[in-house]
C-alpha cells in the first residue's frame, strides 16, 4: 500500500531537509539536496532528493523529476571523478514491495568496484559521520 497515499511530512528526508536531522551534504540549491547515505551499500553511496513533497516517481511533477535526474547525472559525474569506481548503479524504488524505505522520492548513486561486492539495500549498517563528511567533501570538490 505504500505506493499509494499521502506524503508524510515527518519522514526522515523531510527532517533532513528541515535541518532537524544532520547529513553529510554534497550539494544544495533551491530545489535539490544531495547527501551521503548513512547506511551505504558501497563507499560513496550518495542520495539526491528534491525539495518537493513527493513520495515517489508517480507523484512528482514531470518538471521536478527532470531537474532531479539532471542533478543525479551531474552529482554522479562528480562521484565518478572523486572515487574512480569501475561502475555506478543508479537506483530508485517505488513502494515498500519494491524496496522503498523512505517515502520521499530520491535517486541512489552507488559506486561499484570489480573486487568488492556491494552490501545489501537497507542493511542497517550505519557509517561513521566523519568518514561520510570526508567523502562528501571529495565529491563536492569535483562538482
Ligand atoms: P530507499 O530504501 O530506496 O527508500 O532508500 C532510503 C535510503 O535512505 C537507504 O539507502 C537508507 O540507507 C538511507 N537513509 C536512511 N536514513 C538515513 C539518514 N538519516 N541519513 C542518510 N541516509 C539515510
Amino acid at each position: 500500500m505504500s505506493l499509494y497515499g499521502d506524503y508524510d511530512p515527518k519522514n526522515i528526508f523531510a527532517k533532513i531537509l528541515s535541518g532537524d536531522i544532520p547529513c553529510a551534504k554534497v550539494y544544495e540549491d533551491a530545489r535539490i539536496l544531495s547527501f551521503m547515505d548513512a547506511f551505504p551499500q558501497a563507499k560513496g553511496h550518495t542520495l539526491v532528493i528534491p525539495k518537493v513533497s513527493a513520495r515517489n516517481l508517480f507523484d512528482i511533477r514531470c518538471e521536478d523529476l527532470q531537474n532531479l535526474i539532471a542533478h543525479t547525472q551531474k552529482i554522479g559525474r562528480a562521484v565518478r571523478s572523486a572515487l574512480e569506481p569501475d561502475g555506478i548503479r543508479i537506483a530508485q524504488f517505488n513502494g515498500e514491495a519494491a524496496g522503498q524505505t523512505v517515502f520521499h522520492i530520491h535517486f541512489h548513486i552507488i559506486p561499484a568496484w570489480d573486487d568488492a561486492a556491494p552490501r545489501a539495500h537497507a542493511s542497517g549498517q550505519m557509517a561513521d559521520m566523519a568518514e561520510l563528511k570526508d567523502l562528501a567533501s571529495r565529491i563536492k570538490a569535483k562538482l
